[in-house]
């Protein structure tokens, strides 16, 4: 059976009788990274070496802020260390001229509370009662041998069996991080194949190769977004200015932060879940998603501009989110995610093929200046992203030959030349499940059409 690996992000409830001591433990956690990574510089600068996780682990397990921590905690932050080390050295052999060495946990001259690490000895799950080992010493000072946390674990989560619990310091508080196995479905739901263009007027366009076409608005986020621009920017000091030296925030600033993720998460969830719901329904094993790098940087390494209403909220923009929530639950339904390029998708008329060099895009409208087509824009780009792959596959059979099996029974040649009106959802904010189907409606037919 086929698993993936999930992490299920839960509230704790009794936070206010747990925080102190999780605060603790996560300075602990902190300062020991930094102690390990003290060591791991001063083998390095005398033997040009660094040291492996389990040395540095025999360097360290005598510290003081080794031995207030749970054993298995406190050798989670030393492979921590590795890790971090060894992702750098091969971000640095890849060329990332922006990649960085692992730092000290500091932050203008303090040290925060890091994330805090239980392996599975560490810690019991009951229902909703987890049960965390606060290690020997202190076990010892306090009299107390567990910390007791009331979680609120999400009603769809997996959860009876976690690998791992993470405690994660999250705007000035803590939520608890189940990582658990889930089993995945072993058939594709079909082999059709559908594209995603993201975006951010329209989150996501999707274009499905049975011909039908659906997107997503993004302004039900878009004003959220605003909203709560404009009210943090309200908790700030009158001279502050982004970038300016940071104060520690207000509670007003902290809960605005949690609410903002909050929406976010909800957000993006509703709609991850509404696209792969409508992929099973249609038969589609391959979801092909465009490479995001488009759209914060062109080819040539300049900022793209996506006038005011892009550029303002672009950085703040959650598209890694929605690309991981969509990877894992299409996974989970046993369909493939595989990026393509964007290269040059917006700027292709899906129709007759032709490249603009400077494409019009109009109200959201790509006009063709060779043969006169008006697309809904992003409808262009996710047709684009289709064609391009499926040329791809058919390129690469006739190399090889021998059809290669990619679970893909669509040609170009199936698709339509000129692709109906998009199907438009808008999120519902005062419902339940937003995107869902309601009153006996086809499922991704509860939005009206524009
Ligand atoms: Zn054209």
């Amino acid at each position: 059976m086929s698993t993936q690996t999930l992490t299920y992000a839960c509230k704790i409830k009794n936070l206010d009788r747990v925080a102190d001591a999780l605060d603790r433990m996560g300075l602990a956690c902190s300062k020991l990274w930094n102690v390990a990574l003290y060591h791991t510089r001063q083998v390095w600068s005398e033997t040009g070496e660094i040291p492996s996780a389990y040395d540095t682990q025999k360097a360290v397990q005598d510290h003081y802020w080794y031995k207030r921590l749970p054993t298995h905690t406190a050798q989670a932050v030393t492979q921590e260390l590795w890790q971090a080390y060894k992702s750098w050295f091969g971000h640095r052999r890849n060329g990332n001229p922006k990649a960085r060495p692992p730092r000290y946990r500091k932050r203008n001259g303090e040290v925060s509370p890091s994330t805090i690490t239980f392996k599975r000895s560490g810690f019991r799950l009951g229902g909703t009662a987890l049960r965390l080992s606060r290690g020997k010493t202190v076990a010892a000072e306090t009299g107390e041998q567990f910390l007791f946390l009331e979680l609120a674990i999400p009603p769809e989560a997996d959860a009876s069996d976690p690998r791992q619990v993470r405690l994660v310091p999250c705007n000035g508080g803590w939520e608890a991080h189940l990582v658990c196995e889930v089993s995945v479905a072993t058939e594709l739901p079909g082999e059709g194949v559908a594209s995603v263009d993201v975006g951010i007027i329209n989150l996501a366009t999707v274009a499905y190769s049975n011909g039908t076409t659906e997107l997503y608005s993004g302004r039900g986020l878009l004003a959220q977004e605003y909203y709560f621009a404009k009210e943090i920017a309200k908790c700030k000091p009158a001279d502050w200015r982004p970038g300016s030296r940071k104060k520690a925030a207000s509670e007003r600033e902290r809960k605005l932060h949690r609410k903002r993720t909050q929406r976010r998460r909800q957000f993006l969830h509703a709609a991850t879940r509404h696209i792969v719901n409508t992929c099973i329904e249609k038969g589609i094993g391959t979801i092909v998603l465009g490479d995001l790098k488009g759209i914060r940087q062109q080819a040539s390494g300049e900022s793209r501009n996506h006038g005011k209403v892009g550029n303002l909220k672009l950085h703040a923009w959650p598209f890694d989110t929605f690309v991981q929530m969509l990877t894992y639950k299409a996974k989970l339904a046993g369909i493939t995610i595989i990026r393509v390029s964007e290269r040059n998708t917006s700027r292709t008329c899906s129709i007759c093929g032709y490249l603009n060099a400077n494409s019009r895009v109009h109200r959201g409208l790509y006009i063709c200046s060779e043969c006169g087509a008006t697309i809904n824009a992003d409808v262009n780009g996710a047709v684009n992203i289709l064609h391009k792959y499926l040329q791809g596959l058919e390129k690469a059979s006739t190399v090889n030959s021998a059809k290669p099996s990619t679970g893909v029974s669509v040609r170009v040649g199936d698709l339509p030349t000129v692709w109906p009106e998009p199907l438009v959802n808008r999120y519902d904010w005062g419902k339940p499940n937003p995107f869902w189907p309601r009153g006996g409606e086809r499922p991704g037919g509860t939005a009206c059409l524009q």
